[in-house]
Order: C-alpha cells, then sequence, then structure tokens
C-alpha cells in the first residue's frame, strides 16, 4: 500500500451528487483529507430518495445494468452488498401494444456474445425475417467504431445497417430512449454504439437488469455519508458554493455565499449548468464556458401509482409501446406491493401538460392494458426538467475531461467525457477519474 500523499489543506468538492460523493471516497480510500458541499440539505443529487405522499420513493425510477462495474465497485469498497442491494434480472424486453403482438426477448444463460444471439434469435414479436436482420446488427456490433467527428445519428445508423422498421420501434428505439433519453433521429449514435458494446461485448452478466431494492438513497448516498465519516471526511449540506478563486491560472479556494474556502485542489462536482455558472466569470475558463454553454437538457418524468397490494405485472419491469407510457416497473420485489412506477423519457407534449391530464392519460394507458386491475388508490407525479443532458448527435466533441486549463481545478459529473450517456455509471466514473487525477497531482507536488 502506498503512503497517502501529504496533504495540507482539504480537497474541496462541490456537489454531493453520485460523482462528488464517488470522488469523495476514492480520495478518502487514500488518505487525503476531503471537504464536501452540497447545496441541498441532501446527498444524491438527481438520484436522491423523496418521502412524499406518506411514501418512500425515489425522485425517479433508475436502472441499471450489469455493466456498471465502477458503481459496483464502488457499493462494495463502502460495503454494500450488490448481491443484497440490487435485483439481478437476466435482460428480459417484455413490450406490450394494444393492437399488436409486441415484444418478447430474454438472453439465455448462454455465454456472451451468444446470449445476445440466443435472444434475437428466440424473439417473440418479430418475424423470421426480422430477427435476421437484428442478428446481423447484433453480431456487428462489437465491431463498430464511430469517430466522435463522424458521429449519426441513431436512427441513421439503424437505416444504414438495414434494420426493418419493426426491429427499430420494438427493440433499438425503447433502448435508445431509456439509454440515452433522446429519440434515435436526434440521439448519438456514438453514445448509444458505446452502451450496447458495453451492455453485449462483455460477460453475459454485464447485460442483467440491476434494480434497486431499497431507495436510491439507502443504495448509495447513505452508505458513502456513512464511509467519509470513518474516514474522517467532512460533509456540509445546505453549502451553495458561488465563486471560485483563481489566481496566475492556479486555483486558491471557493466562496460560500461570502466565506471563503482555501483549496489548492477543487472537484466540481455541479451539474453542468452550475459548473458553467461558475466557470464563466472567468478569463482562463472561456473555451470550457462556451464548450459548457452547447450541452442542453431532457427531462425524465415519472408517475407512482398504488394499487391494492395484490396487483402485480408479470414481470418486474414491463415495456409500452404506442403509448405515453414507456416502462412499468413493479415495486413489489423492492418491498412495496401494489406500488407501480411509470416512466416517461426524454421530450414530448406531455411536458406541456397539466398533472391531471397526464395522471389520467397513463392511468389510462394502464387500465386498458390490464384490465383487471382496480382503480388507483392514490398517484404522485415527478418531472425532473433537467434529468439528464441530451446525448444528441456530436455531443461527445463538446463533454469536457476532468481536466480544466486552471490548475488544481477538476470537473466531474455525468456530463463530462466518459463517452457514456447521463448514467449513475458515467457519474461514478467521472468521480473516479477526477479523483485518481488529483491524487496524482497532489503524489507529483509531494514528489511522491
Ligand atoms: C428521473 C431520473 C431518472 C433517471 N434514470 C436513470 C437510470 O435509470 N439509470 C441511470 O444510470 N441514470 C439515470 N438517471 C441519470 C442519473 O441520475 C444521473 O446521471 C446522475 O445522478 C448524475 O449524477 P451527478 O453527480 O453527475 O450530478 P448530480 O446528481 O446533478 O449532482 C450534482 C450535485 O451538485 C449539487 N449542487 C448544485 N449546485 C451546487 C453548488 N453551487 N454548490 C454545491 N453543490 C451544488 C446538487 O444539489 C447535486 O447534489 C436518471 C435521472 C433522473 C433525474
Amino acid at each position: 500500500m502506498r503512503e497517502p500523499p501529504a496533504v495540507q489543506r482539504p480537497v474541496v468538492i462541490a456537489g454531493a451528487g453520485w460523482a462528488g460523493l464517488s470522488a469523495a471516497v476514492e480520495l478518502s480510500a487514500h488518505g487525503v483529507p476531503v471537504s464536501l458541499l452540497e447545496s441541498a440539505r441532501q446527498p444524491g443529487g438527481r438520484a436522491r430518495s423523496v418521502q412524499a405522499g406518506g411514501l418512500r420513493i425515489d425522485n425517479g425510477q433508475h436502472l441499471l445494468v450489469g455493466a456498471c462495474r465502477s458503481l459496483l465497485s464502488l457499493l462494495e469498497r463502502i460495503q454494500v452488498d450488490p448481491r443484497k442491494a440490487l435485483l439481478r434480472l437476466p435482460l428480459t424486453l417484455r413490450l406490450l401494444e394494444p393492437d399488436g403482438p409486441g415484444l418478447y426477448l430474454r438472453t439465455p444463460r448462454w455465454p456472451s456474445p451468444l446470449h445476445l444471439t440466443g435472444a434475437l434469435a428466440a424473439a417473440r414479436g418479430l418475424t423470421p425475417g426480422e430477427r435476421v436482420r437484428a442478428l446481423r446488427f447484433g453480431r456487428k456490433l462489437s465491431s463498430l467504431d464511430i469517430q466522435r467527428t463522424d458521429d449519426i445519428s441513431v436512427l441513421s445508423l439503424l437505416q444504414r445497417e438495414t434494420q426493418p422498421a419493426a426491429v427499430i420501434r420494438k427493440v433499438w428505439e425503447p433502448l435508445c430512449i431509456a439509454a440515452l433519453n433522446t429519440f434515435p433521429e436526434a440521439a448519438s449514435a456514438r453514445i448509444f454504439v458505446r452502451v450496447l458494446q458495453e451492455t453485449f461485448s462483455g460477460p453475459r452478466r454485464h447485460s442483467d437488469l440491476l434494480i434497486p431494492r431499497q431507495g436510491l438513497s439507502a443504495l448509495l448516498p447513505g452508505p458513502c455519508v456513512d464511509y467519509l465519516k470513518r474516514h474522517g471526511a467532512r460533509l456540509e449540506t445546505g453549502q451553495r458554493v458561488t465563486g471560485l478563486s483563481i489566481q496566475h491560472g492556479c486555483i486558491q479556494g471557493v466562496s460560500v455565499r461570502g466565506r471563503a474556502i482555501a483549496a489548492s485542489q477543487v472537484i466540481l462536482a455541479t451539474p453542468h449548468v452550475i459548473s458553467r455558472r461558475l466557470v464563466s466569470r472567468h478569463a482562463d475558463l472561456q473555451g470550457l464556458s462556451t464548450q459548457l454553454a452547447g450541452l442542453d437538457d431532457a427531462p425524465v418524468t415519472t408517475l407512482y401509482f398504488q394499487y391494492t397490494p395484490q396487483t402485480s405485472l408479470p414481470v418486474p419491469v414491463l415495456g409500452l409501446l404506442n403509448g405515453l407510457s414507456q416502462w412499468v416497473f413493479d415495486r413489489a420485489p423492492c418491498g412495496q406491493p401494489g406500488l407501480m412506477a411509470v416512466v416517461i423519457s426524454a421530450r414530448g407534449p406531455h411536458e406541456r401538460w397539466s398533472q391531471e391530464t397526464l395522471t389520467a392519460q397513463v392511468a389510462a394507458e394502464l387500465a386498458g392494458q390490464f384490465p383487471d386491475w382496480p382503480a388507483h388508490r392514490g398517484s404522485l407525479l415527478i418531472r425532473e426538467k433537467r434529468a439528464t443532458f441530451c446525448s444528441r448527435v456530436g455531443i461527445d466533441t463538446l463533454r469536457p475531461t476532468s481536466r480544466t486549463p486552471v490548475d488544481g481545478l477538476w470537473l466531474a459529473g455525468d456530463y463530462t467525457a466518459t463517452g457514456l450517456p447521463a448514467t449513475l455509471e458515467g457519474a461514478v466514473r467521472s468521480g473516479l477519474e477526477s479523483a485518481q487525477a488529483v491524487l496524482a497531482c497532489l503524489r507529483r507536488d509531494d514528489g511522491y
């Protein structure tokens, strides 16, 4: 084990979302003092639990896949057993449509990548010809390489690869919207291919679906805070970083509503909009500010419906085609029987609908698909307008790395150049990367 680098002042991390928390844990694990400043009253950022209508729910239903290697390692480090904390299911796509066969696809327990071949070859709801075309694309996936500057839309890629309309609509489009929060017409093929490669090219378990059994806060932010306390790190909530102090191209610290906090290493783990606001006031960071101005956001809407405890889905997660509702999660395996979470990703006219109209529309779609269900007893709508950055064509040319032109100032967050869409895994990886860059810097300064 290496000696921890000698550090006088704590590394300041602004933002205790999953990126900031993962950076803080990594630094603390290496004996580096950390001061984590979070503007909200609780850590977790865009992936946190909230108390509403007598229920402990998440600010949006989240889904992970087995390829989230950095996130799974972080859980182990903070002593959360992923086998207990996450419900693991072999990849199953069951999509219903009001007047059609829908889709049923399930990866068999075969070694990778045969499991994908097996799933596509046996998919129900596609004709034999459609299955063959889907298989061809599936086989080609691992060798596809789209450069940052040659990015095209997911739809263009699928058409170039002669994917039939039914395969696009039933297989690739739902996956694209779920993973990139962007429609295939606008979504980056480069990012989509990266997601598919990470999910399907590794061992079979990488394509498993992972659903948090407890709330998101109990999965990672809570145990991270416990870990940080045990390692002497300082977490202050309700502390909004309002400015950066920079002199001669080096970071000097941050300010929190007029209070100056000196630091020679600062990780900005705030959302891109806030990071941009903070860097835009400094001449050294104008290029970065312009780059960040090119990022825009997409919403995710979640509706929770409480039914009688006996009400259930045939599988824990189910897709709906041709309607507003995209995915329905049965919360029963997570200890909340009768609670359904309906997810609507990406932009759409529903953003302008009133709560009553939106709730009535989704409730009607559920009633149409599940006529045996009783009327729901209560519902809750959560609109996250800035859920994720928009993974549109060419976006990777704008995503900054963790390094900034200012010495000692680093960036972390799902929007940085991870190659992934806005995901928990992307956030955790970026946090780790920024912490590792700080560690390398501290060791170098230390002559270590
Ligand atoms: C509804 C919804 C559904 C989603 N579904 C999925 C999914 O199924 N799977 C998946 O992998 N991902 C999903 N995501 C995306 C995922 O939640 C995000 O990518 C991830 O949480 C981003 O983490 P982050 O740390 O980069 O940013 P954030 O979570 O935004 O963290 C930034 C933190 O900085 C704090 N902050 C802001 N300003 C300041 C300031 N001035 N000073 C100090 N602190 C500040 C914020 O309060 C926040 O805590 C979803 C997101 C939403 C909202």
